[in-house]
């Protein structure tokens, strides 16, 4: 049965909890919509993070580095990434071990990929742009001239409807302060850095935020002329055998490295430390480089699995606080969700079953699914990256050119693993090509013979059985 009240109409107001990625998409979105569908809605954005500011305070706290497919995305619908914001291109990724590196490329040979690095707020805390080059800015500033309203409010509270209907309350203000306005359709795009999570999960709705770990980034300073001759526009990501480290990069920016670690588990500053004073890090500073006494630096969630039921009759959840791709391409995750969310509101309704038929089971299936493969494939990644001999065995082959085949085969793998460009499902049937295995295999059983006769040489040295040379 129809419920009327549960379709937007002319005059229906939206509030959307969060500023970020999914919620601007989602004004963006709603706001498309609207107009297709000759409807007249209220779009309010409630965010009290001032993304003018610099450092911690007006950052979302991420590599910002925006994947190509999003890229595109985006410039098909005509939002054009501001030449301010945009920090460097990237053409490439060095992967690199403690005793070697290679150079990724697209693997479309000649392809030159639309990759950007952005500052999610206005820069590190001692940096001086001359323009607000936050991203997050630039999006909020493009669905202010679409017509959203922005409000630097922090939601508390909501209230959902009584049985018999009506709209939800939303409860705003600061400290003791509560103001109250109505939503027929309430967005929770408020990430996984706040106490809403745990909020609207003791609400009766069903919701269960998605598990998390803490990771730990990083800017550092440095000077143009070394990142344009050190890093230039290649992203550095590290196996360097850390079994805590799941992910390590720098991404190159302007004046500034950004540096990202993602662990097993809760990753701390001490874990940064750490990875900054490795020899494979420190090759890459400036000679005599010191840690600073102080940088820019921050601990952020990410989550690591899927929300249960992110929705109810006017409530849709989205981004990073409901179903996100496990590890990479955040941002794009959030525009895919925010799209499909916006959609079902304004074709299907805003009712707990439109919103599970229109959103998430078609989320699940694109993102749920496609992460279980995910998992798999960073399970073997992490296996590889705690064996060195592995990682330097792989690197061997790309840069051999005995056999360009399985060189450009591991070159694809690798590139699509880092960029996030193609479903992890993807990823995994081309590592399974029997050619590729078939290659890979012998040459790796060779390097861990190898491997442990050198253990072995090492043993009966120290316990001198044989001589050293
Ligand atoms: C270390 C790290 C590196 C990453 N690198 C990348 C990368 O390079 N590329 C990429 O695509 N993704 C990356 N991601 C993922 C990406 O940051 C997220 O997927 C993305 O930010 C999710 O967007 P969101 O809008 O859901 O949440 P967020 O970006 O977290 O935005 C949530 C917003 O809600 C606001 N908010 C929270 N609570 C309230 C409240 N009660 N009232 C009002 N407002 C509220 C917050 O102030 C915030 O502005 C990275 C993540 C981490 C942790």
């Amino acid at each position: 049965m129809r419920n009327s009240d549960l379709f937007l109409k002319n005059g229906s107001k939206i509030a959307i909890i969060g500023g970020g990625p999914a919620g601007t998409f989602f004004a963006h979105f709603a706001s498309r919509y609207a107009k297709e569908s000759g409807i007249d809605v209220s779009i309010k954005i409630f965010d009290r993070k001032n993304f003018c500011m610099k450092g911690p305070q007006g950052c979302n706290m991420c590599a910002g580095v925006i994947s190509e497919n999003l890229f595109n995305k985006l410039e098909e619908e005509k939002i054009h990434i501001a030449k301010y914001c945009v920090q460097r291109k990237i053409e490439a990724y060095n992967f690199v071990t403690p005793d070697d590196c290679v150079t990724l490329h697209h693997p479309v040979p000649g392809h030159i990929p639309k990759i950007v690095t952005v500052f999610r707020g206005n820069g590190p805390l001692s940096s001086s742009y001359e323009y607000n080059v936050s991203f997050d800015d630039f999006l909020l500033d493009h669905v202010q001239n679409q017509g959203a309203e922005v409000l630097p409010e922090i939601i508390k509270e909501l209230k959902l409807p009584p049985k018999q209907g009506g709209p939800v309350k939303v409860i705003y203000g600061e400290g003791a302060s509560r103001t109250e306005c109505e939503a027929d359709l309430v967005v929770g795009a408020f990430g996984v850095n706040t106490g809403m999570m745990e909020r609207l999960g003791k609400m009766s709705f069903g919701y269960k935020p998605p598990k998390t770990v803490r990771t730990c980034q990083c800017e550092i300073m440095l000077s143009n002329d070394h990142i344009e001759r050190i890093f230039g526009n290649r992203v550095f990501v590290f196996a360097l055998g850390n079994k805590d480290i799941k992910f390590a990069s720098i991404t190159p920016k302007a004046g500034y490295v950004t540096v990202n670690l993602v662990g097993r588990t809760d990753l701390t500053r001490n874990n940064l430390i750490a990875f900054l004073n490795h020899q494979a890090v420190r090759n890459l500073m400036p000679k005599e480089w010191e840690i600073p006494e102080s940088f820019c630096t921050c601990i952020s969630k990410i989550p690591i699995s899927y929300a249960k039921h992110p929705f109810a009759d006017r409530v849709v959840i989205l981004g990073d606080a409901s179903i996100s791709r496990t590890y990479k391409s955040g941002i794009e995750a959030a525009f895919n969700m925010a799209k499909l969310s916006a959609y079902t509101a304004f074709k299907h309704g805003i009712s707990d079953r439109a919103f599970m038929n229109g959103y998430f089971k078609p989320a699940k299936r694109l993102l749920a699914r496609d992460n279980v493969y995910g998992i798999f494939m960073l399970k073997i990644n992490d296996y590889i990256s705690s064996k060195r001999w592995i990682a330097n065995t792989q690197i061997k082959m790309i840069k051999s050119e005995k056999d360009l085949k399985t060189a450009n085969q591991i070159n694809e793998i690798l590139w699509n693993m880092l960029t996030g460009n193609v479903p992890y499902k993807e990823i995994f049937y081309k590592a399974m090509n029997p050619h590729l295995i078939s290659r890979v295999l012998p040459v790796t059983c060779v390097a861990w013979v190898r491997q442990k006769l050198e253990l072995v040489n090492v043993w009966l040295r120290e316990h001198r059985y044989i001589k050293n040379a």
